[in-house]
């Protein structure tokens, strides 16, 4: 699955638990749930990286904007929501600039066992980042429009 589907995923499960432990926990299962999805692949013989740039620089503008809109309080549960849905993917980032993968073999194989991939379904995949974030920033825009009730 595309960075900015999990970063979308992980905005919306962070401003939902409201604590950053919880959300990150829950932002880290969500990308191994979204990657058991029939989603984007490169395919055989083809190379990733084109997207993935792509992709990966809307997914730090995502965060940017959807941390910059979230009110102080639900800012670091965001946060942690997101990091948590991009972590397992920090694999393909190693391999590309160092070589190497940050996790263990072991859990490299069961990220790699999960992939439901499919070369036609990138729009799809830019749709679901899309709305998920769109979500996201709909929620955050709501609560920080909402005020503490008064006791
Ligand atoms: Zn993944």
């Amino acid at each position: 699955m595309i960075i900015s589907a999990h970063v979308g995923a992980g905005a919306l499960i962070g401003t939902a638990l409201r604590r950053p432990l919880p959300a990150f926990a829950a932002g880290f299962v969500s990308h191994l749930a979204m990657d058991m999805v029939p989603h984007w692949g490169a395919g055989p013989g083809r190379s990733w990286v084109p997207v993935a740039r792509r992709d990966g620089v809307a997914g730090l503008v995502a965060m940017g904007i959807l941390t910059a809109a979230a009110p102080p309080g639900r800012r670091l549960a965001l946060l942690a929501g997101m990091s948590g849905a991009c972590l397992p993917d920090t694999d393909k980032i190693g391999i590309y600039f160092v070589g190497r993968s940050p996790w263990p073999r072991r859990f490299d194989r069961f990220h790699g066992r999960i992939q439901r991939e499919s070369t036609d379904l990138l729009p799809r995949d830019v749709l679901v980042a899309a709305a998920l974030s769109t979500a996201a920033g709909g929620l955050l825009h709501l609560l920080s429009r909402s005020r503490p009730a008064r006791p």
